[in-house]
């Protein structure tokens, strides 16, 4: 079968010919229809520090995916030949204390598909029966394929009650877009996002904030005089990893305030003022992956109640035409860059 392998130590990728993965007794094949392109695989294709350290060669990359059940092993039930899934991507060991605890996404022994393990950049991927999920018949195949990254935003998003509170999200990446829509549908009061890329911006209104502002030009602190907020946000959804987004964050968050923290810290991140979060008594919460298996229960489910999240697809490449598609998203004039394996 063909597949996007990281097939040499140096940056790049390869469209090769690569044998079907196995396929085990508790295991699922998927005939991939559709995939989108992450940040992860852009560690990978250019080959930085993180991908020299974590990524076995040669590997099929590619974890953001959609498709149909082709074959099922001898023990797996409850899906069909046929079926439109899509699946998620940490596969957990189920023994350590937070797998048993119902805390699998926090498994001290994840495995992620295609960063340990081959991916889903291919025409079949092999993943188990377990995190195996369907798509419902009214959600889409574009939709279908970016439900990783929509399931990352569902669990930043909703792990606060961002109900009737004002919500400041920085960051307007993919993930920080989608959750900009998923407060909105849930009913925050309001919404505002920053980052300096005016086109993510752009779709961030779209997407149902209140304001998007462009903080090298317009300084948060403004904005929410601007809205006539008094004390500050009451949550923030820290999307960018940029230091000075979180600090800006931190400054502007009423006392009390709720922080979850999905972007990854830049590399020089300049260290935070511990008296501003203990004199704020504010709460700062780690978020990694989804939660299985509610994050997809809950996305699937806004998804089905209205929650539209489409504007942040931009781009779509047949999967040949990967090399462009890398480069679109580099450029940062993007959402979400889809190939299709068909
Ligand atoms: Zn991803
Ligand atoms: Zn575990």
């Amino acid at each position: 079968m063909k597949a996007l392998v990281k097939a040499n130590p140096e940056p790049g990728l390869w469209i090769e010919d690569i044998p079907q993965p196995e396929l085990g007794p508790n295991d699922v094949l998927i005939r991939v229809r559709k995939t989108s392109i992450c940040g992860t695989d852009l560690h990978i294709e250019s080959w930085d520090e993180w991908a020299q350290r974590t990524i076995p060669i040669p590997m099929a990359i590619g974890h953001e995916f959609m498709g149909t059940v082709d074959r099922l092993g001898s023990e797996v039930a409850g899906l069909e030949i046929g079926q439109r899934v899509s699946a998620e991507g940490h596969i957990v060991c189920g023994r350590c204390r937070n797998c048993q605890a119902g805390n699998r996404h926090l498994c001290i022994r994840t495995v992620g598909l295609g960063v340990n393990r081959p991916g889903a950049f291919a025409e079949y991927v092999s993943v188990p029966g377990s995190n195996v999920q369907p798509i419902p018949d009214d959600v889409s195949d574009d939709i279908g394929c970016i439900l990783d990254p929509l399931g990352n935003a569902t669990h930043t998003a909703l792990s606060f009650n961002v109900v009737g509170e004002d919500v400041v999200i920085t960051g307007a990446g993919p993930i920080g877009l989608m959750a900009t829509a998923i407060s909105r549908h849930v009913g925050a009061r309001y919404i505002v996002v920053t980052d300096i890329n005016d086109f993510r911006l752009g779709i961030a209104s779209a997407m149902g904030a209140d304001r998007a502002i462009n903080v090298s030009t317009t300084p948060l602190a403004d904005t929410m005089w601007d809205l006539g907020m008094k004390e500050g946000f009451d949550v923030g959804l820290e999307m960018s990893g940029v230091s000075a987004a979180l600090h800006d964050m931190i400054s502007t968050m009423n006392n009390g305030g709720k922080i979850a923290l999905l972007g990854i810290p830049e590399h020089e991140a300049a260290p935070i003022d511990w008296n501003d979060i203990v004199f704020k008594g504010l709460t700062l919460r780690g978020i990694y992956g989804r939660r299985m298996f509610e994050t997809w229960y809950k996305m699937l489910a806004m998804l089905q109640t209205g929650l539209d999240v489409a504007p942040v697809i931009t781009h779509h490449f047949p999967a040949a035409a990967y090399a462009e598609a890398f480069t679109v998203v580099r450029a940062g004039e993007a959402g979400k860059v889809v190939l299709d394996w068909t």
